[in-house]
């Protein structure tokens, strides 16, 4: 698999939902989706295998085109994280990646990954509620779906039959609604309320706060103008999450319900 085509799925983890701040595609630059159009695409059909290998490759990718911590970001999350071995019963495999960006996702292979700036953010209850946020998605499988249907999306406007390879070839125009669908493709509020429960859970069982992924939430809408406190024009990637208000309430129910 070329490596273009991995920036596209990249891309699609970022913008898609897989993360819990849809971001811009900013991981992704004109040239790599360009070169997409020379890339030889597998069949509309794609089995749970060839996903769990695009996850890999995807975030391998991901890994050599961001700045991989090795420091104080990369020490604070093992420590935070020192008692999850898997998710899902695949091994974790952690890194930091040192941006500004306020952002974090998970894969079925067992990466997580999570942006120093979300760090910054967030104390340790609420970045553990995120992450367990991320890895709900996984274990739902909503992770999984979205990359299949980003996969099946890029297909077929490639007009690839049902079955064999072809090789694409497409215009810059085409590469451009490609993208657009990545960035206009979206998680359900059903699976967010059930990312957010999963994240709930897990700052509980982490020793934090039930309150964790409520006040995640609130810090979220806070830092992208869902509140009045916000400065005018902040790139409000988070804005793609417009229910946000409806999680943060549940969330804020359950920690009141929590232990009663
Ligand atoms: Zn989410």
């Amino acid at each position: 698999m070329k490596r273009s085509f991995l920036a596209l799925l990249a891309a699609a983890y970022v913008l898609s939902g897989c993360s819990i701040l849809a971001s811009g595609l900013s991981n992704v630059d004109p040239t790599t989706l360009a070169t997409a159009a020379n890339t030889a695409m597998t069949a509309l059909t794609i089995s749970d295998e060839q996903i769990a290998q695009l996850s890999a490759q995807s975030v391998a990718y991901m890994d050599s085109v961001n700045k991989v911590d090795k420091g104080a970001y990369d020490t604070r999350l093992r420590k935070l994280m020192s008692k999850v071995k898997t998710v899902n019963g695949v091994p974790i495999n952690l890194k930091v990646y040192k941006t500004n960006e306020v952002n974090a996702f998970a894969c079925g292979d067992g990466s997580i990954r999570v942006y120093s700036g979300l760090m910054d953010v967030m104390d340790d209850a609420e970045l553990m509620a995120v992450i367990g946020h991320e890895i709900g998605h996984v274990v739902n499988k909503d992770t999984k779906n979205a990359m299949k249907k980003t996969y099946m999306a890029y297909a077929a406007r490639l007009a690839l039959g049902s079955t064999g390879s072809v090789l694409g070839s497409l215009s810059t125009s085409v590469l451009g609604d490609i993208a657009q669908s990545y960035l206009n493709a979206q998680y359900s509020q059903k699976q967010e309320f059930a990312a957010d429960a999963a994240g709930f859970q897990f700052a509980i069982d982490q020793g934090y706060s039930p309150y964790s992924m409520y006040n995640s939430l609130v810090k979220l809408m806070k830092l992208n103008g869902e509140s009045s406190t916000k400065p005018s024009g902040t790139q409000t990637a988070f804005s793609s999450h417009p229910a946000t208000e409806e999680r943060a309430a549940r969330m804020k129910a359950a920690a009141e319900a929590y232990g009663k």
